[in-house]
Order: C-alpha cells, then sequence, then structure tokens
C-alpha cells in the first residue's frame, strides 16, 4: 500500500491519462474516416439515382437541357425548365461503352460537358486507410506490450522529469534523523548554492554522489531535499528507465539527461536504483547484456566529460553497492558515497513525528511506545504504518487515530513483513541480543582490537543485528594480532549463543564464514602460519565470464594442502577457545549487555563501558580524527 502520495515522486512513465486521450483521438480520427466512406459521393450531388434506360428516354423526348459526364462513365442530368420534373437534378451510370450517345447529345442539342474527379483529398485518406488502421493497431500493440508511457515513439529522449518549485519543496526538515548522511550532503548544498565561492578557492567538489542504503530509508526523499535546499532544478530518472527493448537507446537516453542538465545549471541529476545500468560489466553468461553495457559506457563517458564547476552534481542511489561497476566509483565518478541508514528508536520517532503530524492524533497517543515497538521498520515502513494507522480510524469512523489503530496497523504491516523476511519475536529477538553482546563484549578484553564503535539489533541487510568497530585511524596494513582479535571476535556471537541457549542459530553463517576467510587468507597469501612460511599458496584469478566469482588455482601438492587445512583449523581453534574464556568470565557483564540492547536496540561505546563496568574512554582515545593527535 502506497504511503503518503504526495511524498512520493510521480513515477516519469506514469503522466496520468496520456494512453488514454491518445486512444480518443485514434478512435474519433477513424469513425470520422469510416463516416466518409460509407457516405463518399453523397456530397457531390444529391441527385436522384435513375436508370440508364431512363435517361435514354428523357434525352428521346427532348426534356434533357444539359448533361456532365463524369470520368467516362457517371452522368449528372439536368432536365429543362418546362417539363414536370425539371429542377430535380439526376444521375446515372453508363453501364458499357455506349459510342452512340455523343451522336444522339449532340443531335439533341444537348449541352454536353466533362468531369475529371481527378485526386481528392478524401480519396487519398479514403485509399490509405486501412494501412493507417493497420499501423495503428501495431502501435497500440507495442504501447501495451510495454506496460505504459509512449515510449516506442521517444526512442532517445531522457523523458528525465524536472522538478523544479512545484508545489511544496522538500527540504532536510522533511527529513528525520540521519544526521550524518544530511552532514554531508551540506557541502554539495553549499556548492550548489555559490559555486563561485568554493571554485575560487580552487577546492573540488564531488562529481557524483552515491547514496547507499536499504530500501525504503529514504534515499529518493534525501536526494530531492538537497535540491530543495539548494534551490536547484532537480532531473529524477530511474536506472531502469534507460534499459529498454531497442539497443542503443539507453545510451542517448543519457546523453540527453546530461544534455538537459548542462543546460540548466545549476542543478542536480538524480538517477535512481543506480544498479540497474551499473552492474558490474562482463558479468552475465553469454550475451543478452550489451545493451546496458552500452547504457553504463555511455554514463561514464558523460561523466567524465563534465566539470562540476558548470554547477550540475549528479546524485544516484542504490542498495547494492556491491554489485556495481568498479569503473563507477572511481575518482571522478561517484567518489563519494553517502549511506543512509535505517533509522534506530530515536529516529524512528522522530519520521512518526513528521509523519503523524498530517493526521488528527487522539490523546492517548505515545509516539515513542510506537517507535519501541516497531524494531526494523524503515521509514518508508513507517510512513506506511502512520497512514495504515489512519486508514483502520477512518474505517472505525473515529474523528481521531487512537493507539489501538497503531498497534492494529503494525501488526499487519509486521505481518506482511513475516511473510518477506522480516518476524522478531521475543525470543528471536533475544537470541540476537547475546548473539551481538557476544561480539560487542570481546571488543573490550582483546588486545589488540579496534575499539567499539556501537552495537545494535536494528536488522540490517540479512543480519538481524551488528556490532560495529570504529578504527582509531585509518589502516592500510593490518597486523596479525589484529586479524586474531578480528577472527575471536566473529567467534563471540557463535559462543555466546551456545553459552545461553545451548544451541546456535544459521544467523552464524556470516560470521563463521568471515573467520574462516581470514584464516585461509592468513595462511595462504599473508604468510602468518609458522609452519609454511611465507610463501603464497593458490592462485587467485577472475575469469570475465564468471563476473566476480574468484576461481583459486590450485598449485600445491594434497599434502601441503592437507598442512594448510590443518593450520587453518588451528588458528581457528585458538580463537575460538580465547572467544569461549572471556565470555564465560564475564558472563554476567554479557547478559546485561544483552538486556540493554533488548531495551534500547543500540548501545554506543560509552553505554557499553557503563554497563561493563569500565571506566569511559579518555578524549584522546576517543576521537579518531587523526589531526587531533600530534
Ligand atoms: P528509498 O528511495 O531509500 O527506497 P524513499 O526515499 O522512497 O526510500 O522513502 C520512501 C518514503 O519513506 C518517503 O517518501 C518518506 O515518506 C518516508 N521516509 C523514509 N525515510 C524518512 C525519513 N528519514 N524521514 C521522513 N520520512 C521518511
Ligand atoms: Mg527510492
Ligand atoms: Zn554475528
Amino acid at each position: 500500500m502506497p504511503n503518503n502520495q504526495n511524498d512520493k515522486l510521480p513515477h516519469p512513465n506514469l503522466q496520468g491519462g496520456r494512453p488514454s486521450r491518445f486512444a480518443l483521438v485514434f478512435f474519433v480520427v477513424t469513425a470520422v474516416l469510416f463516416t466518409a466512406y460509407f457516405f463518399r459521393g453523397e456530397g457531390r450531388s444529391s441527385a436522384k439515382p435513375i436508370r440508364y434506360s431512363d435517361f435514354l428516354r428523357y434525352v428521346e423526348q427532348n426534356q434533357v437541357e444539359s448533361v456532365t459526364i463524369h470520368d467516362n462513365n457517371s452522368v449528372d442530368i439536368f432536365l429543362k425548365g418546362n417539363t414536370g420534373s425539371a429542377g430535380i437534378p439526376m444521375k446515372t451510370l453508363i453501364p458499357y461503352q455506349d459510342p452512340g450517345l455523343m451522336g444522339v447529345l449532340r443531335e439533341k442539342n444537348i449541352n454536353v460537358s466533362g468531369a475529371v474527379s481527378g485526386i481528392s483529398p478524401w480519396r487519398v485518406i479514403l485509399e490509405f486507410l486501412p494501412w493507417f488502421i493497420g499501423f495503428g493497431f501495431i502501435w497500440f500493440m507495442f504501447r501495451n506490450m510495454q506496460g505504459s508511457g509512449n515510449k516506442a515513439f521517444q526512442f532517445g529522449k531522457s523523458r528525465a522529469k524536472r522538478y523544479q518549485d512545484e508545489g511544496k519543496k522538500i527540504t532536510f526538515n522533511d527529513v528525520a534523523g540521519q544526521r550524518d548522511a544530511k552532514y554531508e550532503l551540506e557541502e554539495v548544498v553549499a556548492f550548489l548554492k555559490n559555486p563561485q565561492k568554493f571554485t575560487k578557492m580552487g577546492a573540488r567538489i564531488p562529481k557524483g554522489v552515491l547514496l547507499v542504503g536499504m530500501p525504503g530509508t529514504g534515499k529518493t526523499l534525501m536526494a530531492r531535499a538537497v535540491a530543495g535546499e539548494a534551490g536547484v532544478a532537480f532531473f529524477h530518472m530511474s536506472g531502469s528507465d534507460f534499459v529498454e527493448m531497442f539497443v542503443g537507446v539507453g545510451a542517448s537516453r543519457v546523453r540527453d539527461l546530461f544534455e538537459q542538465g548542462r543546460r540548466s545549471a545549476p542543478c542536480i541529476i538524480f538517477i535512481d536504483e543506480l544498479d540497474a545500468v551499473g552492474r558490474t560489466r562482463g558479468a552475465g553468461y553469454g550475451g543478452g547484456h550489451d545493451e546496458r553495457e552500452q547504457t553504463l559506457n555511455q554514463l561514464l563517458v558523460e561523466m567524465d566529460g563534465f566539470d562540476s564547476k558548470d554547477g550540475v552534481i549528479i546524485l544516484a542511489a542504490t542498495n547494492r553497492p556491491d554489485v556495481l561497476d568498479p569503473a563507477l566509483l572511481r575518482p571522478g565518478r561517484f567518489d563519494r558515497q553517502v549511506v543512509v541508514a535505517m533509522p534506530d528508536i530515536k529516529e524512528r520517532e522522530a519520521i512518526l513525528n513528521i509523519h503523524a503530524a498530517k493526521i488528527p492524533l487522539g490523546k492517548d497517543i505515545d509516539l515513542s511506545r510506537v517507535a519501541r515497538a516497531s524494531p526494523g521498520m524503515s521509514g518508508a515502513d513507517i510512513a506506511n504504518l502512520v497512514n495504515e494507522a489512519a486508514l483502520f480510524a477512518a474505517r472505525k469512523d473515529k474523528a481521531e487515530v487512537g493507539m489501538p489503530d497503531f498497534e492494529e496497523a503494525r501488526d499487519k504491516i509486521l505481518m506482511g513483513v513475516a511473510r518477506t523476511t522480516l518476524v522478531i519475536s521475543d525470543k528471536e529477538r533475544r537470541m540476537t541480543a547475546i548473539h551481538e553482546a557476544g561480539h560487542a563484549l570481546l571488543h573490550y578484553y582483546l588486545k589488540n582490537a579496534d575499539p567499539l564503535h556501537k552495537v545494535t539489533v536494528v536488522p540490517h541487510g540479512r543480519s538481524l543485528g551488528m556490532a560495529m568497530s570504529l578504527p582509531e585511524e585509518d589502516a592500510y596494513s593490518r597486523t596479525r594480532g589484529w586479524i586474531e582479535d578480528r577472527i575471536v571476535i566473529c567467534y563471540g556471537g557463535w559462543i555466546a549463543e551456545r553459552l545461553f541457549y545451548n544451541e546456535t542459530t544459521t544467523g552464524t553463517k556470516q560470521d563463521i564464514q568471515q573467520a574462516t576467510d581470514m584464516a585461509r587468507h592468513m595462511v595462504c597469501e599473508w604468510g602468518m602460519a609458522e609452519e609454511l612460511g611465507p610463501v603464497a599458496y593458490g592462485q587467485e584469478d577472475e575469469p570475465i565470464f564468471l563476473g566476480k566469482e574468484i576461481a583459486r588455482h590450485k598449485d600445491y601438492s594434497e599434502d601441503t594442502a592437507r598442512r594448510i587445512d590443518k593450520a587453518v583449523t588451528e588458528i581457528l581453534n585458538r580463537a575460538r577457545d580465547l572467544a569461549q574464556g572471556i565470555l564465560e568470565s564475564h558472563r554476567e557483564g554479557l547478559e546485561k549487555l544483552a538486556d540493554a540492547l533488548i531495551a534500547k536496540e543500540t548501545l554506543v561505546d560509552d553505554e557499553v563501558r557503563a554497563i561493563l563496568g569500565l571506566p569511559p574512554r579518555t578524549d584522546s582515545a576517543a576521537a579518531p580524527a587523526a589531526g587531533l593527535k600530534s
């Protein structure tokens, strides 16, 4: 169910009522032509048709004043004034070549004139009528096949929709939360407002900014807000609009889009769902991707071909940055990524406040309670929740939306969501909390681990929660100690689950995969296993036709393979034992941490430290910016 329609970008393809208007015109024209066809000739004369033999009789009887012969085959007859039928013109067809006719007419002194019908416009139209109808039909088929719009006949036009000062402007105030994303986009806004200020300083402004986030987190909304804040034109196009049935169309649409943008600088060009065109090239089996690749190539060319000095900034959104062609992410293209994150409990409340402002609320409403009770919902889900609640209230003929309406709406949505991916039962939430607490806690008792940034049980992608660490400075290489600790942290979830439930969940899949990968890299590539020494075992190559699948080439003996496996297993076992030891001795802290996670969903470093009874971090250590340290 779509939420508040005013918030949605009307999709460029759905230009209301257009197809039906075309259909109407088409049918009216056809009907007129048909009518003309069946009544043709009627207009030429309202003459009364008579038999040829009658005509000859009139001639014999000297009643005919004059005749006009058309094309040798039809005759208009005008009788003399003194006859009974005077004034009524008549016509007849000449049924056979009558060589004697002229002689008779001349003998009776009848005025004879001839006429050639020639080619009348009507006749041309009538000749072409069947073709016209035929083509019209085919055209319809095309349009219907494509489902909407008049795509088939606007080949290369970008059809980008332009939004400028139309209706209510969307600004950052319409976007709740998302502080980090807004902060990063402020710069883009400032630049668009006053490009000279930046170019004078010689500052390089990013050409392309990629908004990355789960569906419904407000990427499209954010892009519109940037345009609204800056007060510039906004061209919106979805990646799938580029991908068409005709080869070369996508590429020319890209060209057209950038052309439009350049003409109306300063402006924002927004490409939604970039992954539809931007997938890694050459990643498919066989052909069939040429069109998309051409489009992508054109996009790359266009992005290289202009300067952000021109005042055009390209925004794009995707929820699959991992499948994007690496060329798109290189400097000078989408070299900046802004993460649009799933909202946490506070942000959900803020989003609720924005959307609930549009509906009449009852006095019993406690939006913070609604926020608490909607874990895992995106901004779009929340907008939908408010809308559904209003619908429930309306169905019950109530004047205001009350708490029970929200409850009902939430159940409906969660049940709906449950069918796709997310039902979070209380037991599952608790298990997730234990799992994440396991990861989080280990950060504090390992020597080489990065500090914890935050731990959350807000579902994220396919995982139900996560524990994020924050490196104190950018690292380009890692020490063995760091990697070993990382593996220990990976096992934290699995161990914690076993400790409290004596069983483990499928949620550990990624952790185990990561740990194993790292251990394997340690042995095979980084020379970190004493027994095997600094030797590279196996080669990675990347066959084009397999896309990103990496195939490992075995260039060592069976015996070495066994030794590698043994070394890997040893590393993993060591890490597991270490994790087990730490978590067992801090069982209480682990449980407290899990309880706090259930209550608050997200905990940052300081909060975790307080729960575990550790001293707060000193300032210098808490500031990750390298510049603050001398
Ligand atoms: P995406 O493009 O990331 O899939 P959208 O921008 O289409 O998400 O978001 C859909 C709707 O969800 C928006 O129109 C808005 O009503 C609501 N929404 C999402 N995030 C927010 C937010 N942070 N604040 C307010 N509304 C939001
Ligand atoms: Mg979107
Ligand atoms: Zn985990």
